[in-house]
């Protein structure tokens, strides 16, 4: 039971963080957090992306004085659209 659950959680996230997280909001046993570390530290395509799945640093910058002068930009997935954000 534990096996598939541990597969469950693995899919679609890749590195640690976000199953631990997505795993905290819906399920615990003893030794979970673990597990997952184990089973992601064990798989090769969350080993191959793991440095690229690290944060951005934040990049400070003085409040420009017109718009469209300073933007950032993010892609992502929601209610199975592709977003693209634009600040
Ligand atoms: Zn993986």
């Amino acid at each position: 039971m534990q096996h598939e659950m541990l597969q469950l959680i693995h899919q679609g996230y890749l590195g640690v963080e976000l199953p631990q997280n997505r795993a905290k909001t819906a399920i615990f046993w003893l030794g979970m957090m673990r597990q997952i570390e184990e089973r992601v530290g064990s798989c090769h395509v969350c080993q191959r992306h793991r440095n690229a799945q690290q944060k951005e640093p934040l990049q400070p910058h003085d409040i420009p004085n017109e718009p469209w002068i300073k933007l950032a930009t993010d892609l992502f997935h929601f209610d199975g659209k592709d977003f693209l954000l634009v600040c």
